[in-house]
């Protein structure tokens, strides 16, 4: 009989070092949540500093409202994909949502951020096509290469003179296009893309950028459009990508071009056809989220006024966040040991945040990582930086050495 586990071998020893130090991560159930940044998990109530619900419209009584009626009136899902039977009403007004508020000409809807990577990758590079992404890339960005065909070449993490260098080696004979593709801002360390030169790079070499905005849609920028806005090279970006499940409080995912031709995609691009379209629960909720960003950005303003306010009071304690003030605070603790027990520590003090290791972190790089909701209140925010100074006092640690 073949043994289908076996090849996990090497995973037991990491589940025996789980089971010694008593932390379970992949066992953590949010028993309830009352609220955008509470749940109670172990039947404790506990703060949520790792949900990436930027903006805590997940619990905005609108988005709720919106939800509801449209699961009363049209059902509790599309059954169907966009292309043989669930395409409604709802998912063509959240597209011309998006189109409106990127000010561009075509915008596509996904079932998940991670489709859309999958999506967009798949049907834009070929075999004969190179696609140049950043090393730290996300997941799907990997998998929707993979999935394309095409020659993938990684350079350094946000270096653009690495990446000149590389585009000035390709031997371009073939023919083929050249895609580069980065993040905003990266979602394990929080660290921003150096945009504004990342396009003069890719302008220099002909080649087109599609920046994934999964972190930044709806936080940063003038109209919460990410981070190329904020750095004023929108207009440069040929695609962006985003996903819904983190500032619009729901799931689901998307692609917006200035390229009317962005519809042919409805055609070809796998992940969009095969799979049944978002609910339109979900769809209703996604457009409620969409027109509260899209409206103003008080909210904005209330997230960043957080993110300062949770920065300088972990830096108080010595604990420096490796890339500057965002929506992601990443902190570094070296030794997986020593991560594992401090995470399980400040859980059982009512604090969670996510616990980051390889793969989803370049390899060796252990975080504790937070992230900031504009849904937290003072309060809370000052009682996660009281529980991390006790956690650390109570282990012996020397917070300054964490950082
Ligand atoms: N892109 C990036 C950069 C992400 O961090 C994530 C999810 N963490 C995704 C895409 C996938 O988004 P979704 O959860 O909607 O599948």
């Amino acid at each position: 009989m073949a043994d289908l586990f076996a090849r996990f071998a090497a995973l037991e020893e990491g589940r025996a070092l789980l089971q010694r130090l008593g932390v379970n991560p992949l066992g953590v159930c949010m028993e309830e949540t009352p609220s955008a940044t509470e749940a109670v998990i172990d039947g404790r109530r506990t703060i949520l500093v790792g949900t990436n619900n930027y903006l805590g419209l997940s619990f905005d009584p609108g988005c709720i409202a919106a939800a509801r009626e449209a699961l009363e009136r049209q059902g509790t899902g599309s059954t169907g994909s966009r292309v043989a039977n669930g395409t409604y009403a709802g998912h063509r007004a959240v597209e011309r949502t998006l189109a409106r508020l990127y000010d561009r000409r075509a915008a596509l809807l996904f079932t998940t951020g991670y489709q859309a990577n999958l999506g967009v990758l798949s049907a834009l590079a070929g075999p004969k096509d190179t696609v140049l992404i950043d090393a730290d890339s996300h997941a799907c960005i990997y998998d929707g290469c993979r999935l394309s065909g095409a020659t993938v070449i990684r350079f350094r993490h946000n270096d653009p003179a690495d990446l000149d260098r590389r585009l000035g080696r390709l031997d371009r004979s073939g023919g083929g296009n050249v895609l580069v593709v980065v993040e905003g801002i990266y979602s394990m360390l929080g660290d921003r893309a150096p945009i504004g030169e990342l396009v003069e790079v890719k302008r220099r070499h002909g080649a087109a950028l599609i920046v994934d905005e999964a972190h930044s849609f709806g936080v940063f920028g003038p109209k919460g459009r990410g981070v190329a806005e904020e750095s004023g090279v929108g207009r440069e970006v040929d695609l962006i990508v985003g996903t819904f499940s983190k500032s619009v409080g729901t799931v689901g995912g998307f692609c917006v071009s200035d390229d009317p031709r962005l519809e042919l995609l409805r055609m070809v691009s796998r992940p969009y056809m095969f799979t049944a379209s978002l609910p339109p629960a979900v769809v209703a909720a996604a457009q409620a989220a969409l027109e509260r960003i899209e409206a103003g950005d008080d909210l904005r303003a209330r997230l960043w006024r957080n993110i300062e306010r949770l920065h300088r009071g972990l830096a108080a304690l010595g604990l420096r966040s490796i890339a500057p003030p965002g929506p992601v605070i990443a902190l570094r603790v070296e030794g997986l040991e020593r991560l594992l027990t401090f995470w399980g520590a400040l859980l059982r003090a009512g604090v969670y945040v996510n616990l980051a290791m390889p793969p989803a972190t370049p390899a060796g790089v252990h975080l504790l990582r937070c992230s900031v909701s504009a849904a937290h209140t003072e309060e809370q925010l000052d009682q996660v930086c009281t529980a991390f100074a006790e956690v650390a006092r109570g282990l012996g640690e020397d917070l300054a050495g964490a950082a």
